[in-house]
């Protein structure tokens, strides 16, 4: 069995098939095997999971997850790939390779088609071009999730983890923070893929909670006022949220709630942490009634 994850195989595959890598779709392949071993580990996969990957490449990863777990499902969006996985993964029964774009891709109907409709552990060297829209996807409610082992882009990673105040934190922090507890694992310099991004990366796990950490009578609200707050991150809470075009809040009505919570009115969205925002939104939806 030949161990796709070294430069030097990497290289003869890419050569045998006439494959370049496209920037277009974030094609940057794992080359570092010891990386890889940390990613599946903090994984945790085992023959009982059943684990979606998105972008297989050239089944680097694919390859390590068909020997540890049950069943592997495997999205990619690159059509010339298929024909490379169909070879190096050829000696592995326990997967399927789907030629599809995942944003365009119906995860629980994955999970009810190949899994009765048990919870999945999604695993990925993500495309960098869609890591926060991937992420968002994912994290929707109706996914039978157990973790997502994602590596990313390391500013990505902080981003994920921050804290109120700083610069990376946002709607990103907020909504890992409600769905999962996130941990980094590692970081891994460019020189562990081919071609090497301009940045350096990390590896993250994202637990599912089975709990939110705060409780809102209604996240998807919640998650509009705080979006609605980061898209206008310099202004005050009060002119973010009343200048939103999905929001119908005039400013006084805003800064009543604002007054209401407790919190200075001329504060911005990212001074409040997420109990903070479950506080006003909910706040905000009284007022709408
Ligand atoms: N897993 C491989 C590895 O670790 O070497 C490849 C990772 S590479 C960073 C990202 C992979 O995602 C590429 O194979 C790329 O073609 C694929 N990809 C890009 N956009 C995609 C999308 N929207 N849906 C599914 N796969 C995508």
């Amino acid at each position: 069995m030949i161990d796709l994850c070294n430069p030097r195989q990497t290289r003869e595959i890419l050569k045998k098939h006439g494959f370049s890598t496209r920037k277009k779709y974030g094609q940057n392949f794992l080359i570092n095997p010891s990386i890889l071993d940390e990613m599946i580990d903090a994984a945790d996969i085992s023959k009982d999971d059943f684990v979606l990957e998105i972008g297989p490449g050239i089944g680097t990863m694919t390859q390590r997850l068909c020997q540890r777990a049950s069943h592997v499902t495997a999205v990619e969006i690159d059509k010339e790939l298929i024909p490379l996985l169909d070879e190096t993964l050829s000696e592995y029964t326990n997967k399927n390779i789907i030629n599809a774009d995942i944003l365009k891709t119906d995860i629980k109907q994955i999970s009810d088609t190949y899994n009765n409709s048990n919870k999945i552990k999604v695993v990925a060297n993500l495309p960098y071009y869609i890591t926060t829209p991937v992420i968002m996807e994912l994290l929707k409610a109706e996914n039978p999730i157990e973790s997502i082992t994602v590596m990313v882009q390391k500013e990505v990673a902080m981003r994920m983890i921050a804290g109120p105040t700083g610069k990376e934190y946002g709607a990103l922090s907020l909504a890992v923070q409600y769905y999962t507890e996130p941990t980094i694992i590692c970081t891994i310099p460019p020189q562990a893929y081919i071609p090497p991004p301009k940045v350096d990366s990390a590896v993250v796990h994202l637990r599912m909670r089975s709990e939110p950490p705060v409780k809102s009578s209604d996240p998807k609200f919640m998650f509009a006022l705080i979006k609605a707050a980061f898209a206008q991150r310099r202004k005050t809470l009060a002119n973010a949220i009343a200048n939103s075009a999905e929001l119908t809040f005039s400013k006084d009505t805003v800064i009543e709630a604002i007054n209401k919570c407790g919190f200075d009115i001329n504060i911005r969205g990212e001074k409040l942490k997420l109990e903070d925002f479950a506080l006003l939104s909910d706040r905000l939806r009284g007022e709408s009634k």
